[in-house]
């Protein structure tokens, strides 16, 4: 009779006696497994991918061995409470110590920490370097008790991610000091920039690592032209979400509350969230949109991070998010159950000028502004983007559509059949005469009164309008005065859009105004083709007579 193969399966067992589960998902088996036999490992899967069961598993299959306790570094004091109370409920033992805790019941963890009889132990980054902590653990270490250190959302180490913490930079003492405990490191940020950064900061080159295809094939991305956007919100909102529970973003406090309100008025049940309401009532609306049915979430990005609502149908965005990271982590909160889920975003050209002033005005030295411009462009090549969004979501990330682990050995897709363009592909038109006609008209301004003048000015003159400023600066003159008049504002406004993201165009000082950049004079040579999509709702205005 040859011998069961125990090793093999005891993940599996734990993986269905512990959680009840059948079957591990995507690449969990290989991370478990990595792990269990005290390999160090980074760890990157989208959110509601299951990273907790990457460590939670090895931390009981170790804690079995003999091996001892692993500690769980956590940002977040809920996830934390979450998490034990999971633990707790499929009879493992686990416990974390916070501030949340008095004296005494952290003295009670203590004991029975130094006891050996914890499997998992969570714990904040501050708690875990403090003197008291790093004695208990030296205390473990010696007696090779300490299994594993797992540092989940571990993006927080870095400064080029969305959430830097400052006391994450200390995790890296873990592993000067006990260089012998094997160390994970979790996280669902995607971006290569960041990924870098964890390795080099936690001190993980030689860490295996694994990285899970990001998609999330349930969410519909969606990203509309600008156009009255609270009536757009309202009619996504009524016509496919009636009774969801969602999540609508603005970018400052103020649009939140007018948009709660608004919603409420319009019979939406809608709450406001943002970093200026007082912890009482944040916490308060927090707990209600996780506890009741159907309310929308209206908030800045002060709201999200650690909410695990399982059936969020939809994330809205009222405002350009920072960048593509932000924005897949955003939209990331819906549909986490697996069921289909929206992600929805209205933009337009004063949110493309609005970030890149939020950049050009920010403190950051010079390096790091370009990079976040660079950032914000992918972002608004991504918007005005007229082929399929998910594979050029992904493509960011380095990932090509449908190469995944799940499907191994499979081609690259070019089509999603679920996001905006795939489902309508939209009409394109050939824009690089009119790319040209607009940034002639710019150094047609400056060359006549050495002025500058703002997007709806330029759109005026293109299109032949007379208009007191124009009368004023006499710009019914100038030789571009009307030779736009066949492409209509909303085309045009696309034009301008695009030729600020590309960087041809910039906007400069309080009204925005518009100034050629060095690489203008490519377009205006014509070396650059510019194929934009036609939008949605152009109306089909009678034309404007040219005067000249
Ligand atoms: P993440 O931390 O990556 O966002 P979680 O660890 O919270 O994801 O897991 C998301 C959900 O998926 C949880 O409800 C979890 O119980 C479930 N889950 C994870 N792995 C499995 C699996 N192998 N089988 C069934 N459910 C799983
Ligand atoms: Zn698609």
């Amino acid at each position: 009779m040859s011998p069961a193969p125990v090793e093999a399966d005891a993940a599996q067992q734990v993986l269905h006696e512990v959680f009840g589960y059948t079957a591990f998902r995507g690449r969990q088996r290989e991370i478990v497994e990595h792990v269990a036999a005290g390999g160090d490992a980074l760890v990157l899967m989208p959110t509601g991918g299951g990273k907790s069961l990457c460590y939670q598993v090895p931390a009981i299959l170790r804690h079995r061995a003999g091996q001892g306790v692993t500690v769980v570094v956590s940002p977040l004091i809920a996830l934390m409470h979450d998490q034990v109370g999971a633990l707790d409920e499929v009879g493992v033992p686990a416990a974390f110590l916070n501030s949340t805790l008095d004296g005494d019941e952290a003295r009670r963890i203590e004991r029975e920490l130094l006891a050996g009889r914890l499997v998992l132990l969570y714990a904040a980054p501050e708690r875990i370097l403090t003197p008291r902590f790093l004695a208990m653990l030296e205390s473990l270490a010696e007696r090779d008790r300490l299994a594993l250190f797992a540092i989940d959302e571990a993006h927080c180490v870095s400064q080029w991610g969305h959430d830097f913490r400052e006391e994450y930079l200390g995790l890296s003492a873990l592993h000067e000091r006990f260089p012998q405990v094997p160390r994970m490191a979790l996280t669902a940020t995607a971006d290569a920039h960041t990924r870098e950064d964890i390795v080099a900061r936690l001190k993980l080159e030689d860490a295996r690592r694994f990285v899970s295809s990001f998609d999330r094939p349930n969410i519909r991305y969606t990203i509309v032209e600008k156009d009255e956007p609270k009536r757009q919100l309202l009619r996504f909102l009524r016509d496919e979400h009636e009774g969801d529970a969602g999540i609508v973003y603005c970018q400052s406090r103020k649009k939140v509350e007018d948009t709660a309100a608004w919603l409420s008025d319009e019979g939406i049940p809608a709450l406001p969230y943002h970093a200026g309401l007082d912890a009482e009532t944040r916490r308060r609306h927090q707990d209600r949109f996780l506890r009741e049915d159907g309310l929308v979430m209206v908030a800045t990005i002060a709201f999200g991070m650690g909410i695990d609502k399982p059936d969020v149908r939809f994330v809205a965005h009222l405002d350009l998010p920072k960048n593509i990271e932000a924005y897949y982590q955003e939209t990331g909160r819906a549909g986490r159950d697996g069921l289909p889920a929206d992600a929805w975003m209205t933009y337009g050209l004063a949110d493309v000028v609005n970030q890149r002033r939020m950049i050009d005005d920010g403190e950051a030295d010079e390096e790091f502004k370009h990079l976040q411009r660079g950032k914000l462009d992918a972002l608004l090549a991504l918007a005005e983007a007229h082929d399929c969004r998910r594979v050029r979501l992904l493509g960011y990330f380095g990932e090509r559509y449908g190469e995944g682990d799940e499907h191994a050995g499979a081609v690259p897709r070019l089509r999603c059949g679920n996001c905006d363009n795939c489902l309508a592909p939209p009409a394109t038109w050939d824009a690089t005469e009119a790319a040209r006609k607009a940034l002639s008209c710019v150094y047609r301004f400056r060359q006549q009164g050495g002025q500058r003048f703002g997007a709806g000015h330029l759109v005026d003159v293109l299109r032949g309008k007379q208009t007191d400023k124009v009368a004023q600066y006499g710009h019914e003159t100038l030789s571009t005065f009307g030779i736009g008049a066949d492409v209509a504002e909303t085309q045009w406004r696309g034009v301008l859009r695009q030729l600020i993201a590309l960087g041809h165009l910039r906007t400069e000082g309080e009204f925005n105004t518009l100034e050629l950049t060095a690489s203008a004079r490519e377009v205006l040579r014509g070396e650059v083709q510019l194929l934009l999509r036609v939008p949605a709702e152009t109306p089909r205005r009678g034309r404007t007579t040219r005067t000249r």
